[in-house]
């Protein structure tokens, strides 16, 4: 029987009606002939609602103890479908993480997979249950419970459809496709059907959350062709993310965003060594920032940016690694980041385009360029302007489908 993951994401579950949607459409799967793995990630905003209570009872929670409640809000979800799957008349078991052999590296609330042992799960598929997996967890050669980092159930789910040679790997969730631009900023964005490996992982990377990048890094390697869906609209075409069509040098992919992006800014005027020691200090504590850039703004400095939520509590955790204090850095928040993402972004035109976008802005404060991703650091309240400044000029003209833009 062939294999499909399907994956479920937080508003995909979020109350006891969605439950039993999401219930249903497994369980239709299971009916067509198909051997089902459902990955779900935990209801609603409860993985924000937990980190919130540990950061309630201590500023900064251990991280092996934060991996211990966090990851229970994804097995509350397996439960409850695994029950409404057997409500349906079907057969399902629920597992976590750890019980379907998901090992991970040591380091907690933000682990990698390192091999998936998926033996429960295969002999469970031949008995013919469907199989219900908490996402966003495993367990470290240390036998701790670990968890992924945000987003994590993703990853999940592509790791395992590539362990157990499925034929397909699905990501449902409130919106079918990926997107040139968030739809709920840019309302003429236009639905990318099929998109590479390569452009996804640019797209997550700096924003888009239709998918998470370590999903997208694993499904590349695995070579397994992931489809997004919507739960609430499951016939309506999503996007195909997989190796071909091979990029055109002409393109740009779509438009994406952060908001809550902090970021260290440390003047590095010549003679100063506040640089080398900030960035020694966060070295030890174990703060790898997400871009490193020259800030715009008057004289010489670096811009080391970090993504807030990312890691529990970041900017105590910033503030507590640089000490008391050190001369020459401070702390900016508040900030966002907008990629324009394709192939074409190191073109002059392209270049113009976004030149032109920032001429209007008051304050961008960094620029960040890729081959195949242009990133500007602005203030937050900036960011959806931006976005649709830079998605007017990448994507003039209304059209809408992919094809036609390329
Ligand atoms: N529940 C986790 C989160 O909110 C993991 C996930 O949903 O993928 O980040
Ligand atoms: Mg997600």
């Amino acid at each position: 029987m062939p294999v499909i993951v399907q994956k479920f994401g937080g508003s995909s579950v979020a109350d006891i009606d969605r439950i039993k949607l999401v219930a249903r459409r497994v369980v239709d799967t299971r009916k067509a002939g198909n051997a089902v793995v459902a990955v779900v990630s935990a209801m609603g905003k409860t993985t924000d609602s937990l980190m919130a209570m540990a950061t309630q009872i201590n500023p900064t929670p251990s991280s092996r103890e934060l991996d211990m409640l966090l990851s229970v809000g994804e097995r509350i979800t397996t439960a409850l479908l695994s029950m409404a799957i057997q409500a349906l008349g079907v057969d399902a078991i629920s597992f976590t993480g750890s019980q379907c052999g998901i090992m991970t590296s040591a380091s907690h609330s933000n682990a990698r997979i390192v091999e998936v042992r998926p033996f429960r799960v295969a002999d469970e598929l031949e008995t013919g249950k469907v199989v219900i997996v908490a996402g966003f967890q495993g367990t470290s050669y240390k036998r701790e419970i670990t968890t992924l980092g945000r987003g994590g159930s993703d990853t999940t789910a592509v790791a395992l459809a590539a362990a157990l040679g499925a034929r397909q790997c699905e990501i449902y969730s409130d919106i079918e496709a990926v997107h040139t631009a968030d739809p709920k900023v840019v309302l003429d964005a236009r639905k990318l059907t099929e998109v590479t490996y390569d452009e996804m992982l640019n797209l997550a990377r700096h924003g888009a959350k239709v998918l998470n990048a370590e999903a997208v890094e694993f499904a590349r390697r695995a070579g397994i062709a992931v489809y997004t869906r919507s739960t609430f609209k499951p016939d309506a075409e999503g996007t195909v993310i997989r190796a071909n069509p091979p990029p055109d040098a002409s393109s740009v992919t779509g438009v994406t965003s952060r908001k809550g992006v902090l970021a260290v800014e440390v003047s590095n005027v010549a003679g100063n060594d506040d640089e080398k020691v900030v960035r020694g200090l966060m070295e030890r504590a174990d703060l790898s920032p997400r871009y490193v850039c020259s800030g715009f703004g008057g004289g010489c400095a670096d811009l080391y940016i970090f993504q807030d939520g990312a890691a529990a509590d970041l900017r105590g955790r910033i503030t507590k690694a640089l000490g008391g204090g050190i001369e020459g850095a401070r702390i900016l928040e508040g900030l966002g980041t907008v990629t324009v993402v394709g192939d074409a972004v190191s073109t002059l035109e392209a270049r113009r385009a976004w030149m032109g976008c920032l001429e209007n802005l008051s304050s961008p404060l960094g620029v960040i360029a890729t081959p195949n991703a242009v990133t500007v650091l602005v203030v937050e309240d900036q960011v959806d302007l931006l976005v649709k400044a830079l998605h007017r000029a990448c994507f003039p003209n209304g059209e809408t489908d992919h094809e036609s833009v390329r």
